[in-house]
């Protein structure tokens, strides 16, 4: 049976492995063997430097010790203590535990534990504080032990995974290889089989390293593959050359009623160096909100509209396309190009849209705004050379597959975003892209005064949205859809808040949006906001996109730790847009006033700062767009190692472009598959 297992195999084909664990390992997305060699673990306990009772010293210690005696009783306002007395051949020593009553079930008397935790005065006397236990029996490794702990659920417990992990070695010993053998030598990895066995059973912590090492190089280098593939891929398409007309553009910028900024001018030159090549263009703009991308976007679409080429302008709203809309033709019209712009979203009437095709189809329109529905439509672009994707948390891959008319010919792509990319994750994830960055913002518009609120000062919140609202201001409140909490009742979730705000504000139009609504029904409440039909919204975080209403000057977010930083500092961008002398509150539990994640929203106001921070702290999973890659089990590259991305990024590079790859099967197949999940090329 063992010969025939594979990496692939069903972890019920191992021995030890029934079905009972089988369903218990697979509750935590653990089916295959695979699944389950790479199941790294969260943290080690070291219990590598043994001390003898003798010789304990205050503070934090690791031991082995002999447990007896466990009592377990309740004292006072329900406390919970359990004692028990521990020896070695050296002396004894009592442990104790609060609040876990279940260790008086737990423990094996007369049997070696290993015990680690601070040992500490309590009631007058030294003793060992809320220890942890592992039974040595459970060692792998009798000396020197550095055991892993993994993160389990109420199925299983950390025992049980480290038992299956070994049966799983012990049967796929020989595990193959994917990196070819010349590399490991030269780049002095660790082979694979090394490195997951040290993953798991480390002898001492030089191992564990190396293992990391090893195992975060071959993230590393595969993504790079992968984008060094895709962008070959790339390649093999064409786009229209758009030449660059230094007339007309100075006569737009002239024509504006603001002085472009210097990140505006930058960029907006390179995008036109790329439309000069046949090379399809695949450039993702970042910039905060407000720091003006439409513009640019306008002025490489002036370009196109020059050659009588086509562009499609996707915004992820109607609101939103509606607004657009508007700037562009405003816009254009100095240049009297308003009769070549056009919108096309779905709440039109089926003649208007007919209409719109129609003239889409003689090639009339130049620049069509629109939404979704526009690719649900069954447009003629014959003209189209150039899509840009205002917003869509996407990068516009699919929206470029499904515009394509011909197989010939691909429109140049430009995607604008307001969520920044750290470094070191762009260049891991998106290195096929090009990437420009607006820095500044034209504007700085009035400062927004932030808070950091717990909920139970949440009166001085409702303060301020009375106070603006009777002001002739508008409020938003931000709330996640629905918050499980374990402790009863959920209560911050979208509908419960709006419940409460209607009750608290009776005099006042509240208006209640969310994902799960109909994409009408959104846009609808989202519409009568914009005409300040309604004085305050309760939303979820689907808001978040550029929508402009000026007049809004309060923005409260409730549960403020449950999203990234680069979200919420999005959201606070909502608000400030005019001279209006604006707030924005984060709120959440007792603790988010001592929260430093949160609070570094105080002191910065720069998006890209802020993601650094996230990426920090919550790491890439935190980041939107990659989960659909489905590329987000990175689990082992340190994303503040930027100079190690580089180093193993040019490893990759090298053996990319030497034809290496084509001659080893199993890594080219890897690639492959990870590039067909990949869809960013
Ligand atoms: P975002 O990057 O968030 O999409 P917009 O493109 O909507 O920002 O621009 C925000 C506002 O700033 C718009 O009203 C736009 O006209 C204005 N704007 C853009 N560039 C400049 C500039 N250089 N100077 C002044 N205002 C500008
Ligand atoms: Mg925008």
């Amino acid at each position: 049976m063992s010969s025939s297992i594979t990496l692939d195999s069903q972890l019920t084909y191992i021995k030890g492995i029934g079905p009972v664990l089988g369903q218990a390992l697979a509750s935590l997305g653990i089916i295959t063997v695979k699944d389950l060699i790479y199941y790294a673990p969260r943290r080690y306990e070291d219990f590598s430097n043994l001390v003898e009772i003798k010789d304990f010293r205050p503070g934090l210690i690791s031991t082995k010790l002999i447990i007896n005696n466990v009592v377990g009783r309740y004292v006072r306002n329900g406390l919970h203590i359990t004692e028990a007395l521990g020896s070695d051949e050296t002396g004894s020593v009592k442990l104790i535990w609060f609040n876990q009553p279940y260790r008086q079930k737990s423990i094996k008397t007369g049997v070696n534990y290993y015990v680690s935790g601070k040992f500490e005065l309590s009631s007058r006397r030294f003793s060992i504080m809320n220890p942890a236990l592992e039974l040595e029996s459970d060692f792998p490794i009798v000396t020197n032990a550095i055991l892993p702990v993994y993160k389990v659920n109420k199925n299983i417990s950390v025992n049980q995974i480290r038992r299956s992990i070994r049966n799983v070695f012990n049967q796929v010993d020989q595990i193959e290889d994917f990196m070819p053998s010349d590399l490991i030598k030269k780049t002095k990895i660790e082979n694979l089989t090394t490195a997951l066995r040290n993953l798991h059973f480390p002898e001492s912590i030089e191992d564990l390293d190396k293992a990391k090492y090893r195992l975060s190089f071959d993230e590393i280098f595969s993504l790079t593959l992968v984008s060094l593939k895709n962008r070959d891929l790339l390649k093999k398409n064409h786009s229209s050359i758009v030449e660059f007309n230094s007339a007309l553009a100075q006569k737009f910028v002239g024509l504006l009623p603001f002085k472009l900024t210097n990140s505006q001018r930058e960029v907006i030159w390179r995008i036109y160096q790329d439309l000069e090549h046949d090379l399809p263009m695949n450039r993702l703009l970042e910039g905060d909100v407000g720091s003006g991308k439409t513009v640019v976007a306008l002025m490489a679409a002036l370009m196109v509209m020059n050659k009588k080429w086509q562009t499609v302008f996707l915004a992820p709203t109607e609101v939103l396309a509606r607004q657009h809309y508007e700037t562009i033709t405003k816009l254009l019209a100095q240049l009297n190009l308003e009769s070549k712009v056009d919108l096309l979203v779905g709440s039109m009437t089926k003649k208007q849209k007919e209409l719109v095709k129609d003239r889409l189809k003689s090639n009339e329109i130049l620049l069509v705004v629109g939404t979704h529905a526009l690719l649900e439509e069954d447009v003629k672009l014959n003209n189209l050379a150039f899509l840009i994707v205002d917003e869509q948390h996407r990068f516009g891959v699919e929206q470029r597959k499904k515009l394509q008319v011909n197989s010939t010919k691909i429109p140049h792509l430009l995607t604008l975003s307001a969520t920044p990319i750290p470094r070191s994750l762009a260049l891991t994830f998106f290195g096929e892209l090009s990437i420009s960055r607006l820095s500044e913002k034209p504007n700085e518009t009035t400062q927004v005064e932030t808070k950091v609120v717990s909920e139970t000062n949440i009166n001085s919140v409702y303060d301020v949205i009375k106070k603006e609202m009777t002001l002739g201001h508008q409020v938003f409140v931000v709330c996640p859809l629905i918050i499980k909490s374990n402790i009863g009742q959920s209560k911050n979730d979208v509908n419960s808040i709006y419940n409460e705000l209607t009750r608290l504000f009776p005099k006042f139009r509240l208006g209640l949006m969310h994902g799960k609504l109909p994409a009408k029904e959104k846009e609808a409440v989202m519409r009568q906001f914009v005409r300040h039909e309604l004085d305050l919204i309760v939303s979820t975080t689907v808001i978040e996109v550029g929508v402009d209403v000026p007049n809004a000057t309060v923005m409260a977010i409730f549960n403020s730790d449950s999203f990234g930083l680069a979200q919420l500092h999005q959201l606070r961008g909502r608000i400030g847009r005019s001279d209006l002398k604006s707030y924005c509150f984060f709120i959440g539990d007792d603790d988010i006033t001592k929260n430093e994640r949160i609070k570094s929203l105080v002191k910065l106001n720069n998006g890209f700062e802020l993601a650094e921070i996230d990426l920090k702290m919550r790491g890439p999973g935190a980041f939107f767009g990659l989960s659909q890659h489905g590329l987000t089990d990175l689990k082992f590259v340190e994303f503040s190692d930027l100079s190690f991305i580089r180093s193993v990024k040019a490893v990759a590079q090298q053996f990319f472009e030497t034809g290496e790859l084509q001659k080893y099967k199993q890594l080219n197949n890897k690639v492959n598959q990870l590039s067909s999940i990949k869809t960013l090329d």
